[in-house]
């Protein structure tokens, strides 16, 4: 079938073919470890499920407006506005499900034939995509290793030109756990206001940062609301990858642009998730601590482990539950290790290049799994090797 351009490049996302291969592994009897999966281990907290229970009893299964219900607006924009330090009206919040229509449609909405567009390479592969149907251009900057997997500043100053008309973000980072230093977001932002582009910063894993870090939001900055559009959601903060829930923050009238095309493809998002995104927001957010205490847990675990395999060498990601080891000491390239530690340790994980031809020499591992699991994986990884 020939298909039209803007979606002829399209690819599936690298973890659900990994997982398509372990479960058939598992099919066949094989134990497999799962560690390639992005999404929390915990179930959604009690008093969220018990709202959205009660939203579906109480009759709340109806559309609303496509931007979401004003009372959620109304708490997402108090919230994330008090996180970040700046104020935000109810009328600047987008409400979405999950968080990738607010990467998608504010990207279609901004976008013409040709612009270029600046994203992080490793990178979520949803960017790429959606500037490739968009038609826009992807401008990839390399992350670099030494410096958290911060952006690195010389290729994005000969990369930024006029006609870039957007710069993606992502920290904390799916896939490197990296967190973008502030000194690094304020070049950015001087840069973005020189050449006039809109930012778009992905900060779905802002509450997951460890040791009291807290991952500072270019939007904060003097200037750069106006410009910039943030991403945020459920899915990571509150285990809620299955309701589909997330938002974004950006320019009404921008807001009203993305409203439109909400309107006009999902319609709204589900009202009885709203309600339990309500109770999220406004609920007690002890269990949000208790669950990135864990993860803290399992990073240092995890890093331990990675650095004491031969040829393997792990920085301590700063956020999000990912630890992005550099693999090049084993002399093996990351599909053949990731493959090899697949069929041969049953532990499924991600190759580094699945986000990004700057993601080659590393794998990706979600720790969002037991410690146990954890310790199992890495055992029997160490086997193989
Ligand atoms: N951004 C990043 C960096 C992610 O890792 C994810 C989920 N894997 C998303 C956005 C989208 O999440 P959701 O649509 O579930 O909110």
């Amino acid at each position: 079938m020939k298909f039209a351009t803007r979606t002829r490049h399209l690819k599936p996302e690298g973890a659900y073919q990994v997982l398509a291969r372990a479960n058939q592994l598992e099919a066949a009897g094989k134990e497999i470890i799962h560690l390639e999966i992005g999404q929390p281990d915990y179930p959604t907290f009690e008093n969220i499920s018990q709202a959205g229970i009660e939203a579906i009893q109480g009759g709340k299964t109806r559309y609303t407006p496509p931007a979401g219900m004003p009372t959620l607006r109304e708490a997402i924009a108090e919230q994330a506005g008090r996180q970040r330090g700046i104020q935000v009206f109810p009328e600047e919040v987008v409400v979405s499900p999950g968080g990738k229509p607010n990467l998608f449609f504010p990207t279609l909405a901004l976008i013409e034939p040709g612009d270029e567009v600046i994203y992080p390479n490793p990178g979520f592969p949803t960017y790429e995509a959606m500037i490739q149907v968009a038609r826009g251009v992807p401008v990839a900057v390399p992350l670099l290793e030494q410096k958290q997997f911060s952006f690195d500043l010389e290729a994005f100053d000969q990369l930024i030109n006029e006609k870039t008309k957007l710069i993606i973000l992502n920290s904390p980072s799916n896939p490197t756990g990296g967190v973008i230093p502030l000194a690094d977001l304020q070049h950015i932002a001087s840069q973005a206001e020189r050449y006039n582009c809109w930012v778009m910063s992905d900060e779905l894993y802002t509450r997951i940062v460890y040791e009291g870090l807290e991952a500072p939001s270019i939007a904060s900055l003097p200037g750069m609301k106006e410009r910039t559009i943030i991403v945020d959601g459920f899915s990571k903060t509150y285990s809620m990858t299955g309701w589909r829930l997330g938002f974004g923050v950006m320019p009404r009238d921008l807001a009203n642009q993305v409203d439109l095309l909400l309107t006009h493809s999902v319609g709204s998002t589900a009202h009885f998730t709203q309600f339990a995104g309500l109770e999220a927001v406004t609920g007690p957010q002890d269990m949000v601590d208790v669950m990135v205490a864990e993860y803290q847990r399992r990073r240092d675990a995890v890093v331990a482990g990675l650095n004491a395999l031969p040829g393997f060498s792990c920085q301590k990601p700063q956020g999000a539950f990912y630890a992005f080891p550099n693999i090049t000491g084993t002399g093996f390239g990351s599909t053949e290790l990731a493959n090899l530690i697949l069929e041969k340790a049953g532990v499924a994980l991600l190759p580094g290049n699945s986000f990004g031809n700057y993601g080659e020499g590393y794998l990706r591992i979600s720790y969002a799994n037991s410690l146990e699991n954890i310790q199992k994986g890495l055992d029997r990884i160490r086997a193989i090797l």
